[in-house]
């Protein structure tokens, strides 16, 4: 079909009118014919079935079945009266039930008469019951036209008061598939259709809308969903290859002395594997023409910084500057105080620039950036300020990646006549499928391997109950040399109650760990950097025992004495917080504890999430968890959660479909980049489509 035909508004399909198109697009967002098209069923009715009694599940789904009343009477109750029948298979025997309508059933059903039942069975008191089926005699089943597999499709309450029914979008979707003839243009090329023995465009539609059975409605899910995915993954594919093309990078042509140097004989330790293998990588990037754009994940502890350090070094060897930037400033001052100690002994110059520098100190770090003399800068948002300018940035390094915007992103971007090559590091793992789709205009290097020598940390649930026994197992650790962090959480919106929660358990702690035997760091949001600095300071040099702190210790603080790490009210925290924040214990040598308390009460998903923590060290294994029980909108914030606007498909179910797709598409924009081939023509011409339309990918800028 004419896909301009397909632009058509909705108002002019019979049956739809001004008013029905007006809810039909504020409720589901349906404005042209195309639209409807892809209103796809969330799910289907199956009809095609017949169950025996026998082989009923406790699924609660719907089911067809043959059988016969054998008895019927009416039961009291608290109010009023239920009727109540038996009937029966040659495999056994259900209850049906009504509770409205008794009198014109009662009238009505006919014993040992052959049915057909259709509806929800309950396991009810020790056997399956069926309130209020559809109910039809065999014969005249048998005779009436057949309904295949009914599909079910969005709904609202507003659609459902304004008269648009289920049935009635079955409807609609009846007119528009006789007035377009059934006929739907091929979008994808003979070769996929073939490779991947897809069923064709208009069946698919077909079968999608009026599945003939659960096999073609299978096939026809199943070409839907891949041709979604492979677009999505055409288009962003193809977009990091034309970025490659067209923005040119400054190309650093030199693995120089500041490199070497560091690598032959300051290395403070062997790099794994995973470190070298993505040191190479960043290298063939920074070597080419093209701008690097590369997404470093690598777990909690897997050594990320290091690879920052001469990922800045290469830079720095090309007579380039370097930045750094983290998302706090505890975070910015650890990385300043760490990398400035790496570089010892070379003649690399280093500042360091936060919201607390002050002015004067700030005048002369905008000076060197200037002219040159500074290599590296490190810091928070504050090296966004437009007063911050570089002589000749060619690399920002962005740590943590999944806290600053893609707005702030680009600033640092902006910030220069070529773009930087721009390294975003992340240890939040992103599913890779998500990461997939989200960022296949990146490219991905992945740190999977720690640093040899750790031992797993060891993660507990203890009930609050339990605390006594906590408290006594904190002071075995601190006898042993070892530190504690004691964590609280902190929601924005219940800023006054965690910070209370936050002080009773300091006081209690404090209480039980009494000075001077004992002495106690804390660290919240409320405090100001100098104070925090200061606290943070004294834990890191070993002065205090115990760190009592909000989440602003999540990301990146690096005590390897530390070896224990408490979460109080872990329920509250989500997955990828209660795995950052883990990670922060576990640096050092000695064995890790983390401990999650909670109260009794816990949601399914608290316990599911407390129950992964405790199974696993994976940060991979524990992002997929959390992308299931959150969605990935969530996950992503709201900010991207567009990207995630698929009309069939589902990132997380899938991930299989995701990724054949994908392969199709690189090997496809390999094998002809430019979509010239003539086998290739259809592709080319829908791209193009949904570019104009801007069908599935309107969240691509
Ligand atoms: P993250 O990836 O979480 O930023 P870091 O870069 O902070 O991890 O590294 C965590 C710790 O591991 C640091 O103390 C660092 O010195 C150490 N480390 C990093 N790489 C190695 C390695 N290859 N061998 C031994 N220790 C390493
Ligand atoms: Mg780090």
């Amino acid at each position: 079909m004419n896909a301009n035909f397909l632009q058509t508004p909705i108002v002019y399909l019979k049956g739809v009118g001004p008013n029905r198109a007006e809810t039909l697009k504020s409720e589901l967002g349906v404005e042209t014919y195309q639209d409807l098209l892809n209103l796809f069923p969330n799910r289907y009715i199956d009809k095609t079935q017949y169950y025996k009694i026998g082989q009923l599940q406790r699924s609660n789904a719907d089911v067809q079945i043959i059988g016969k009343i054998i008895n019927i009477k009416t039961v009291e109750q608290k109010r009023g009266t239920r009727l109540v029948a038996r009937f029966k298979d040659d495999t056994g025997e259900i209850e049906l039930v009504w509770f409205r309508g008794q009198k014109w059933i009662r009238e009505n059903l006919k014993l040992n008469l052959p049915y057909v039942i259709f509806g929800k069975c309950n396991w009810y008191n020790g056997t399956f019951s069926m309130p209020h089926p559809e109910m039809e005699p065999l014969k005249e089943h048998q005779q009436g036209t057949k309904v295949y597999m009914q599909p079910v499709y969005p709904s609202t309450e507003k659609l459902s008061n304004k008269g648009i029914t289920n049935k009635v979008i079955s409807k609609l979707m009846q007119q528009l598939f006789i007035e377009i003839n059934g006929k739907f243009t091929e979008s994808l090329s003979d070769k996929l259709l073939y490779e991947l023995k897809l069923l064709n465009k208009s069946e698919s539609m077909f079968n999608i809308h009026f599945p003939k059975n659960q096999e073609l409605l299978a096939k026809a899910q199943f070409r839907l969903k891949f041709e979604e995915l492979f677009y999505i993954q055409l288009q962003l594919i193809g977009k990091n290859v034309s970025r490659k093309k067209k923005i040119k990078g400054f190309p650093f042509l030199e693995v120089g002395e500041y490199f070497k140097d560091f690598y032959n004989n300051k290395l403070p330790f062997e790099l794994t594997g995973a470190q070298k293998r993505v040191i190479k990588e960043i290298r063939s990037d920074l070597g080419s023409n093209a701008q690097m754009n590369r997404l470093l994940q690598g777990d909690v502890g897997s050594g990320k910084t290091i690879v920052a350090v001469m990922t800045m070094l290469l830079a720095i060897d090309n007579s380039f500057q370097a930045c750094l930037m983290a998302p706090t400033e505890i975070l910015a001052n650890q990385h300043f105080q760490g990398i400035s100690e790496l570089l010892e002994g070379t003649e690399i110059t280093c500042a360091l620039l936060t919201g607390s520098v002050k002015k004067s100190a700030r005048k002369p770090i905008h000076e060197q950036l200037e002219n040159g003399e500074l290599n590296i800068l490190i810091g928070t948002h504050a090296l966004l300020e437009d007063k911050v300018k570089y002589k000749n940035l060619g690399i920002a390094i962005i740590d943590e990646q999944h806290r600053f915007g893609v707005a702030q992103r680009s600033k640092l971007w902006h910030k220069n006549e070529f773009p930087p090559h721009i390294l975003v590091m992340t240890a939040t793992p992103i599913p890779r499928t998500l990461a997939m789709s989200l960022y296949g205009d990146l490219d991905i290097s992945v740190i999977d391997e720690l640093p040899p020598g750790r031992k797993p940390i060891k993660t507990v649930h203890r009930y609050d109950a339990n605390r006594l026994k906590v408290f006594r197992f904190i002071r075995d650790e601190i006898e042993k040399g070892r530190q504690v962090y004691v964590v609280y959480p902190l929601i924005q919106e219940s800023e006054a109650m965690d910070y209370k929660d936050l002080m009773d358990g300091y006081e209690s702690i404090a209480r039980d760990f009494p000075q001077p035997k004992y002495q106690i760091s804390i660290v919240h949001g409320q405090m100001k950097p100098a104070d925090k600095d200061y606290e943070m300071e004294r834990f890191v040099k070993g002065d205090t025992q115990i760190m009592v702190a909000t989440t602003v210790i999540e990301v990146g603080v690096n005590v390897p004495n530390a070896s224990v790490m408490i979460i109080e009210s872990a329920e509250r925290f989500g997955l990828s917080q209660l795995h950052q924040l883990r990670g922060r214990v576990g640096r050092g040598a000695d064995q890790s504890y983390c401990i999650l308390m909670t109260g009794h009460k816990l949601s399914n998903d608290s316990k599911t999430r407390l129950e992964t923590m405790v199974a696993t060290n994976d940060g991979f294994e524990i992002a997929e968890v959390d992308l299931k029980l959150r969605g990935p909108g969530d996950i992503m914030g709201t900010q991207q959660s567009g990207l995630l606007n698929l009309k069939i498909a589902d990132i997380v179910k899938d991930n299989d479909i995701l990724k054949s797709a994908r392969f199709y598409a690189l090997q496809l924009l390999k094998e002809d980049p430019s979509l010239s081939k003539p086998e290739n023509l259809i592709i080319r011409h829908m791209y193009a489509q949904l570019v104009k339309h801007k069908n599935i990918w309107t969240y691509i800028s």
